[in-house]
């Protein structure tokens, strides 16, 4: 098992932080791979980086929902390009820094959202065809 990030990352990035065995990465490129992302092969399981996250985007992967109910108010991650996910997003993440995402979309209280769509692309990051580790993710999670 692993843990996964889903949608709702907005890069904080204080998971990064936590986490023990360091297999946490900021996706690049951002348009393609706007979340953060965890190496399954890595992950020992431990937890720690679920209550770090502010947007509340970490699950298990046994326990990501496949009917999440919306409160209202959260914003969804795309990969630029993805269809209604049109409005830019910025905040601060946990180190007081400003976070632009591109492609995002606010959810409206009782939208359903399956996350267990968001649990391949979190094996793909790491897989042939995806980025993978990048040397440069410990300045850019420490920005
Ligand atoms: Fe890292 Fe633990 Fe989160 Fe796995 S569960 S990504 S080991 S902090």
């Amino acid at each position: 098992m692993t843990h996964i990030i889903t949608s709702l990352c907005l890069r904080d990035g204080g998971c990064v932080d936590v986490c023990p065995v360091e297999c946490i990465v900021p996706g690049k490129p951002q348009d393609k791979w706007p979340w953060f992302y965890i190496d399954p092969e890595v992950c020992i399981d431990c937890g720690a980086c679920i209550p770090e996250c502010p947007f509340e985007a970490i699950f298990t992967e046994d326990e990501t929902p496949d009917a999440f109910e919306a409160t209202g108010g959260e914003f969804q991650a795309m990969p630029v390009g993805t269809d209604g996910f049109d409005t830019p997003w910025e905040g601060n993440n946990h180190h007081g820094n400003t976070v632009k995402i591109e492609s995002t979309k606010e959810l409206e209280a009782g939208v359903i959202l399956d996350f267990t769509e968001d649990i391949q692309p979190n094996y793909a990051f790491f897989e042939e065809g995806g980025p993978g580790y990048w040397d440069g993710w410990e300045d850019a999670a420490n920005e």
